[in-house]
């Protein structure tokens, strides 16, 4: 497969087209970002890197970031932290309250809000400093000390939080968070804050696409049973109420975000991260969505 040449021509054609759509602005600050960026890298198990456009320039990853969490509760607690959350879709939006009542406070899975903030509740019950540890880990997998939270971006989301904050005192009347609601719903706030660069977040999935280990130094992050089911749960969850969609027209493993990311991964073959900011309907970025069904038509690799 001549990388190189599928994401350039992939990437000319995408930008050759009307870009729909709208920039997240319910969190005020990703208002503020040029909905013009459109970036990708892709990274294959070897760790060689393909770029186009914007692909160093960092932006919020948002539910993205969930993934990493999930990965770092699994690490602590293994198939314990079902007895908390299910793995099944939602068909809902990300943020959605309509079926926590129905199943008793119980999340669809860990990849909608829910699901992510009691993942956030998991992580506060086992770590002293929930927050410096959770970033402390991201940078492990990452293998980059750089990878921040954005204070401005956490700050934004959390002035106008009122449905989460909904979310995780609704969880509370159910005994589903054991912690401080205020502590639980701050760590996720800043979860949601990290900003990484396509070439970092692809850089990042790469464990996704390995086995469970990363890239390069094979350090173990999960093992390799967790990873594959890690990747089920992207599949089946990964874009919300949109997940089906993306399993038919690009059939990857993947996770969106309202910052405009999509990242995603052909096992034992590569990871890809592409970033343009407005959002379609469903809340996924319409470029991002566009460029990976171009792109995985053109390479007819998918996982089916
Ligand atoms: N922090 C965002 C929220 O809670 C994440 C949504 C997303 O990226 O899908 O609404």
């Amino acid at each position: 497969m001549d990388c190189h040449k599928i994401i350039e021509d992939t990437y000319a054609h995408i930008l050759s087209k009307e870009n729909k759509g709208a920039v997240a602005t319910y969190i005020p600050e990703l208002g503020k970002v040029d909905p013009a960026h459109f970036g990708v890298c892709l990274t294959t198990n070897d760790g060689t890197q393909y770029t186009a456009g914007d692909a160093y320039s960092p932006f919020s990853i948002q539910s993205i970031a969930k993934v990493l969490s999930l990965s770092l509760a699994l690490s602590l607690e293994d198939t314990m932290i079902w007895q908390r959350l299910d793995v099944e879709p939602s068909g809902s939006a990300f943020n959605s309250l309509v079926q926590l009542e129905s199943e008793n406070g119980i999340p669809r899975n860990p990849l909608i809000n829910a699901g992510a903030i009691v993942v956030c509740d998991i992580l506060c019950s086992h770590l002293k400093d929930p927050k410096k540890e959770l970033i402390g880990y991201i940078r492990d997998v990452a293998n980059n000390d750089t990878i921040q939270y954005s204070e401005t971006i956490a700050q934004s989301e959390k002035s106008n939080g009122y449905l989460n904050v909904a979310l995780v005192n609704f969880m509370k009347s159910f005994g589903n968070i054991k912690n401080d609601v205020e502590q639980v719903i701050d760590l996720y706030f800043y979860l949601s804050s990290i900003e990484m660069t396509c070439c970092q977040l692809s850089k990042t999935f790469g464990f996704l696409a390995n086995g469970g280990k990363q890239l390069i130094t094979n350090k173990q992050i999960l093992t390799r049973s967790q990873s594959q089911r890690v990747n089920a749960i992207m599949q089946t969850c990964g874009f919300y109420d949109e997940a089906g969609e993306f399993a038919y027209k690009v059939g990857l493993p993947g996770k969106s975000g309202v910052g405009g990311g999509i990242v995603a991964v052909l096992p034992n073959s590569y990871s890809i991260s592409v970033w343009s900011p407005k959002l379609n309907e469903k809340g996924n970025s319409y470029r991002g969505m566009k460029f990976l069904q171009l792109f995985t038509d053109t390479t007819r690799e998918t996982i089916f």
